[in-house]
């Protein structure tokens, strides 16, 4: 792609302040806008919701659907270049985009990682290069191929092709009937089944590549979630195996470089038992954008991962990311928001505001809250990050603020 250098501060040929754009306004084109404004760039949000996060705060917000086409007219005419912020923005509108202004990611980026059946062809072409495969697994879009999986990818986890997030789209399955059964009540879209692998824990990396081929990652992040919705990431020493991470942002940089991608890029991977007792890795799935489990970045880093992404798209520089405090992230979801209440495990319906005073009272706490008008149990609505300079002192400060909020505590 021919991306050409978007200075901040400046005005475009037409006498216009830089303006970028970003595809959807949720919580990530949020901290984009943010970082872009920060820089000192203008900012347009395409996105339908009159109070999307990202929206109630760039200087631009066109509210028409994705592929409306005067829409991404007026998206092209006020930026120099586009972003996204979530994977399933249609592939066509960012087609018509990347036909007159540089997008990145590129819609054939995007279009991979939409897809989990392109997504694991794209690993295992990797995977001489990376040294990571995925999980074994099938792609099922006939009933043929669902005849012909083979029987030890049972037990299975049936995934949906598209669509999927934060655990939904799947469907855990023992025995070939039940795989039947599961994909019909998927209304047969295509599908991934995917082997159910004994996992030692979960990491992903955050990689940022320029249009110059120069890739960066931050440092690994362990992340532990619940129902199926990250909740934790811990991003210090000792909190994952160091020959590990590095294999991690190896393989990483190689999954970005094959695709030839531009922008910022998280890749989920898959602990696994490996030979004498070793760790090992196995890829699961990517997003091409900045990632929740990346949040951390923003306070335990000198470059953040919504800041990579503005460089990335304004064809800046993007220097090696130094970690500079042990960091913890705890995301925040809308059962923060209700009473808990002991006769019912589940968050009853009476809203409350969490004890914000009592946690920021407590040193290295950095609270990011979306701006979202109402909470709901499950919806993200923001998070923490706890820094410290060192892991004995992130995780006390952390064990306090988990107490504080009424979460789980970490584990030993
Ligand atoms: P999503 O798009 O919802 O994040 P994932 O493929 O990442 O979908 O699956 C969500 C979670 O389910 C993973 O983070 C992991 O905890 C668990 N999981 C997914 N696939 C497997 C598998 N093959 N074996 C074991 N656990 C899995
Ligand atoms: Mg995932």
């Amino acid at each position: 792609m021919n991306l050409k250098t978007l200075l901040p501060g400046s005005t475009s040929p037409t006498g216009q302040q830089i303006t970028l754009g970003v595809m959807g306004g949720g919580q990530l084109g949020r901290m984009f806008v943010q970082a872009a404004q920060a820089m000192g760039y203008f900012t347009a949000v395409l996105d339908p919701d009159p109070a999307s996060p990202a929206g109630l705060i760039s200087h631009y917000h066109i509210l028409t659907a994705y592929d409306d086409e005067q829409g991404l007219a007026q998206l092209m005419q006020r930026c120099e270049a586009i972003t996204t912020e979530f994977e399933n923005v249609p592939a066509p509108a960012l087609v018509t985009l990347g036909a007159h202004r540089p997008v990145a990611p590129s819609a054939a980026c995007v279009a991979v990682a939409q897809d989990r059946i392109k997504e694991k062809a794209h690993f295992v072409q990797c995977a001489p290069v990376s040294g990571v495969f995925p999980a074994p697994y099938a792609a099922i879009t006939t009933d043929a191929l669902l005849a012909a999986v083979p029987a030890d990818l049972l037990p299975g986890i049936l995934k949906t092709a598209r669509l999927g997030y934060d655990g939904k789209g799947q469907v855990r399955v023992s025995t070939r009937e039940e795989l039947a059964a599961a994909w019909d009540r998927l209304d047969k879209v295509p599908c991934v089944l995917e082997k159910l692998l004994p996992l030692r824990g979960e990491c992903s990396v955050i990689v940022a590549r320029g249009a110059d081929g120069q890739a960066v990652t931050f440092p690994v992040q362990k992340n532990t979630h619940r129902d199926g919705i990250l909740a934790l990431t811990e991003v210090h020493e000792g909190a994952l195996d160091a020959a590990l991470a590095q294999r991690a942002q190896a393989s990483a940089v190689a999954i970005a470089h094959h695709l030839h991608y531009v922008g910022v890029l998280c890749i989920e991977y898959f602990v696994v038992d490996g030979a004498n007792g070793q760790p090992d890795l196995v890829v699961n799935e990517m997003a091409p954008r900045p990632h929740n489990s990346g949040h951390y970045t923003q306070d335990a880093c000198d470059l953040s991962q919504f800041e990579a992404q503005v460089r990335a798209l304004a064809g800046l520089p993007l220097p090696v990311p130094r970690q500079h405090s042990a960091a913890i992230m705890v995301n925040l979801l809308g059962d923060l928001w209700f009473e808990p209440n002991a006769a019912r495990p589940k968050p009853s319906a009476i809203p409350v505001s969490p004890p914000w005073a009592q946690v920021l009272a407590l040193p290295g706490t950095h609270l990011h809250l979306y701006g979202k008008l109402s909470a709901r149990a499950g919806r993200k609505m923001g998070h923490l990050n706890i820094t410290a300079p060192s892991v004995a002192q992130v995780r006390e400060t952390t064990a306090q603020v988990l107490a504080l909020l009424g979460l789980p505590a970490l584990d030993a």
